[in-house]
C-alpha cells in the first residue's frame, strides 16, 4: 500500500466555482479515469474558488468517500486562472492533469495522454476539433481571438485549445515558479517549450450549470492574454498615431487653403470631426499604454496573487478504501492561510 508521503503518479487539478451540481459526477468519473492509468496512486485537486454554493461542504463529504481527494480553499474569488495557479501549487503529483470541473473536458482522455507522455512528451494539451454545447456567439469570438492572438503573441500559443493539459513535474515547477501576476496559463506552457504534443478531442457541453465567463470576463480574459504576450497594441498605436498625422498634415494644407480663399467659417464640421476623430485616437492609445502601465504597478507592488484559506488532506493512507469520519477535523490535515 502507497504511504500518503509519496508522490502519485497523478494529479488531477480542477478549478471548481459554483460547480455543485458537477462536482460529485466530475469526481466520479476523473478518481475512474485516474484509477485506469495510476491505481490508487493519485491525487484529485479541487480547488475552490469562493463559492457561494454548497460546493465546499460537498468537496469535503466526497473526500469521505474518495480519499484521494485533496481540499484547497481560497479566501474569495479570484477568478479561473488563479484558481488553476492555486491547485497546480498544492499538487504534488509526478504528472499534472489540468481540468475544468464541469465536464466540457472528458477525463478519460488522460490514459491516452498518459500514453503519449510516456513517449516522451513534457506536454500534452487537448485540441478541441468540436465544440458542443456553446452558442454560436461563444464559439465566434474564441475563434476569432485565438486567431488574433497567433498573429500577435510573440510565442507561438496552439489555436483551439484551452487549459485541458497534462504535464510533467518539471513543466509544472517551472509554470508555478512563474512570478506575473496576470496568468494565461496556456501562452505560459507554450513559452517555457519543451516537447507539446497536441491530442485532438471533442468538447462536451457543461454537465449542468451554466458559464462561469460571462461577456465581461471573456474581455478581461482576453486582454491579460494579449497583453501578457504580446506588445504589439503598443505598436499598433504609434502606428496609428503616424497615420492620422498624416491625415492631419493634409487636413492642414486644406485648413490652411480654407482660410487663404476667406471661406473659414465653413469649416466648422470638418474641424469638428477632426477634433472627435484625434480625441478617440489618442485616448485609445492612452488606454492601451494604461493597460500595460497598469500591469506594471500590479506586479511592482508584489501583493500575493491569492490566498489559500486551507488545505484539506485526508492523513489516511491513499488507497487504504473508505474510512469512517470520526469529528470533521480528525479527517482532514489543515494548513492555514497560505499566501502566492
Ligand atoms: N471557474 C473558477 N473561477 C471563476 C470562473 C470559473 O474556478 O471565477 C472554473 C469553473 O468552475 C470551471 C472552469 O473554471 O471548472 C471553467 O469555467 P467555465 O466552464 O464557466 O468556462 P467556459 O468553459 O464556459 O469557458
Ligand atoms: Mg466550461
Amino acid at each position: 500500500m502507497t504511504s500518503v508521503n509519496a508522490k502519485p503518479i497523478l494529479s488531477i487539478v480542477a478549478p471548481c466555482y459554483n460547480e455543485e451540481e458537477s462536482v460529485s459526477e466530475f469526481v466520479r468519473r476523473a478518481a475512474a479515469a485516474a484509477r485506469a492509468c495510476a491505481g490508487s496512486n493519485f491525487e484529485i485537486v479541487l480547488v475552490d474558488d469562493g463559492s457561494k454554493d454548497g460546493t465546499w461542504n460537498l468537496i469535503e463529504s466526497l473526500s469521505l468517500v474518495v480519499p484521494q481527494i485533496v481540499g484547497v480553499r481560497l479566501l474569495r474569488n479570484y477568478g479561473h486562472q488563479m484558481a488553476a495557479t492555486a491547485g497546480l501549487t498544492t499538487a504534488s503529483g509526478e504528472r499534472v492533469l489540468l481540468i475544468d470541473a464541469d465536464l466540457q473536458d472528458p477525463p478519460e482522455l488522460v490514459s491516452d495522454m498518459m500514453a503519449v507522455m510516456d513517449q516522451g512528451a513534457d506536454v500534452v494539451y487537448g485540441r478541441r476539433i468540436r465544440r458542443n454545447g456553446e452558442t454560436w456567439f461563444k464559439r465566434m469570438t474564441a475563434a476569432a481571438f485565438y486567431r488574433m492572438l497567433s498573429q500577435l503573441a510573440s510565442v507561438q500559443i496552439p489555436q483551439d485549445t484551452g487549459d485541458f493539459r497534462l504535464m510533467n513535474r518539471r513543466i509544472t515547477d517551472i509554470l508555478v515558479a512563474m512570478p506575473e501576476q496576470h496568468r494565461f496559463i496556456r501562452g505560459m506552457v507554450s513559452w517555457i517549450g519543451g516537447r507539446q504534443v497536441a491530442l485532438d478531442y471533442e468538447r462536451d457541453a457543461r454537465f449542468a450549470g451554466v458559464t462561469k465567463y460571462p461577456f465581461l470576463k471573456m474581455v478581461r480574459f482576453a486582454v491579460d492574454a494579449l497583453t501578457s504576450f504580446s506588445t504589439a497594441p503598443l505598436r499598433i498605436s504609434t502606428y496609428v498615431g503616424m497615420g492620422t498625422a498624416m491625415v492631419a498634415l493634409v487636413m492642414l494644407v486644406y485648413s490652411l487653403f480654407r482660410w487663404v480663399s476667406g471661406a473659414t467659417i465653413e469649416g466648422w464640421a470638418s474641424l469638428m470631426v477632426a477634433l472627435t476623430f484625434f480625441s478617440a485616437i489618442q485616448l485609445i492609445a492612452l488606454g492601451v499604454i494604461g493597460e500595460y502601465l497598469g500591469r506594471m504597478v500590479q506586479q511592482g507592488k508584489g501583493r500575493p496573487s491569492f490566498i489559500i484559506d486551507h488545505v484539506m488532506r485526508r492523513e489516511t493512507a491513499l488507497g487504504e478504501g473508505i474510512v469512517a469520519p470520526k469529528k470533521k477535523t480528525s479527517t482532514a490535515a489543515r494548513t492555514r492561510s497560505k499566501a502566492y
